[in-house]
């Protein structure tokens, strides 16, 4: 059974195909700068290893999922004779708000929910629903599901997701902590159970998924408890442009002092803060360990800033679940920077968590990480929130396999 895995941002289309008797990719790519100058399709089939890039003018999503179905019929680069032979389409939605506490098929109502949902997540969830709906009138037969970033941390107890603010806020308007990455997280928390041979219902485990987005979940017993995205995705730790956690008076304070009007805060706060907005040379924590270890001072003090706050979320989740029996590294930074995993971690020998240095060199695949005598188990467990989509829409449509 093949099933298409679509993740529709504001200006791209990513995309992968999966047969799922054996979960392999069959074919994957991106159409990018969609409403903008210079938009394009690349697309590589993984079996024939075929590249392609096809540049062409993608003026909206509805003619960006058109190029995709194209390509993935044709003739030298396709994966599928038709486009019949796609049984389902699994999408990436960023915002299930309350009202999804898991993955689900998706029908009119619940395309007008996620539409709904678009004051919480302006500007993921109106894409996320205009990928729906072109599917819809593409291909009206196939069913599509729906799996949501915030769902998994649905398990949150209300003192991890109201905010100290006048409670009608959350009546009324819905503000409270949300969640995000929760298909990353859980995926990386089972794998590493399995991995320990045994059941995530005994585990208490901490995902850290640090990427150009960061976050960082306790999971106690198969439940996210407490995650350090709230409301939004600003929330939390340092991230490539985004702040995490700052005083809220500072907002006012910029406001008065700057001038500034809230869509420039939301910007700033946003987009040129985090690694960026600290070392003043880049968001990407390459360049910034790179430019660090050469000296710069401000990409220095980045990095120390990261992997502090990294380490403070250690400590409370482990204060939060009394304990932790595994930490579990993902996505690019966590599964790539030695350094930022051996700062984050360092000085926690008191909580039982120590690494192995040499272990700890490895990049981008499934490695323990911790010593012989560490207590808690440190792992790298490559992310793979498309393979989490796949699964979910396979099982919502053809029942638990
Ligand atoms: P997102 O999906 O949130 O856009 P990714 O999970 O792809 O982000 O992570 C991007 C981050 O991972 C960037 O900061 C990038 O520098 C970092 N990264 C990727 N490869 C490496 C590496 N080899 N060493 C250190 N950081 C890396």
């Amino acid at each position: 059974m093949k099933i298409l895995v679509l993740n529709c941002g504001s200006s791209s289309i990513k995309y992968q195909v999966f047969a799922m008797e054996d979960e392999s990719v069959l074919a994957k790519g991106v159409v990018e700068r969609i409403g903008i100058d210079g938009s394009f399709l690349e697309h590589k089939a993984i079996i024939s290893g075929k590249e392609t890039k096809v540049e062409q003018d993608v003026p909206h999503h509805n003619k960006g999922v058109s190029l995709v179905f194209d390509i993935l019929q044709d003739p030298e680069f396709g994966v599928l004779e038709s486009i019949e032979d796609l049984k389902a389409v699994g999408h990436r939605v960023a915002h299930g708000g309350e009202a999804f506490p898991r993955s689900t098929p998706v029908g009119e109502q619940e395309l007008e929910k996620i539409k709904d949902l678009s004051r919480l997540a302006p500007l993921h969830n109106p894409h996320n629903a205009a990928g729906i709906q072109v599917v819809r009138e593409l291909l009206p037969r196939v069913p599509q599901v729906a799996v949501f970033d915030t769902s998994f941390h649905q398990s949150m107890p209300e003192k991890a997701y109201i905010y100290p603010l006048p409670y009608e806020f959350y009546e009324e308007m819905g503000v409270r902590r949300y969640g995000f990455h929760g298909t990353s997280h859980k995926y990386v928390a089972q794998l590493a159970a399995r991995e320990m041979g045994q059941s995530l219902d005994d585990l208490k485990i901490i995902t850290a998924h640090l990427g150009n987005g960061a976050s960082i979940t306790a999971i106690d017993r198969g439940q996210s408890i407490d995650t350090s995205m709230g409301f939004t995705p600003l929330e939390g730790l340092v991230m490539g442009t985004r702040c995490g956690d700052i005083d809220p008076a500072i907002v006012p304070f910029l406001q008065k002092n700057k001038g500034w009007d809230a869509e420039k805060i939301e910007n700033v706060l946003n987009k040129e803060s985090g690694l960026l907005g600290i070392s003043g040379i880049s968001n990407d924590s390459r360049d910034i360990e790179e430019a660090a270890e050469s000296g710069h001072d401000r990409a220095q003090v980045a990095v120390d800033i990261f992997c502090y706050r990294v380490k403070k979320y250690i400590g409370s989740y482990a204060a939060a679940m009394g304990g932790i029996d595994a930490i579990v590294f993902t996505a690019g930074i966590g599964e790539n920077s030695d350094i930022v995993r051996s700062q984050s971690l360092q000085g926690l020998e008191f909580l039982g968590i120590e690494i192995d240095q040499e272990k700890n060199k490895v990049r981008r695949k499934m490695a323990e990480i911790s010593s012989a005598g560490s207590r808690v188990k440190v792992f790298i467990v490559p992310t793979n929130e498309e393979l989490v989509i796949a699964r979910d829409t396979h099982e919502l449509v053809n029942g638990p396999s």
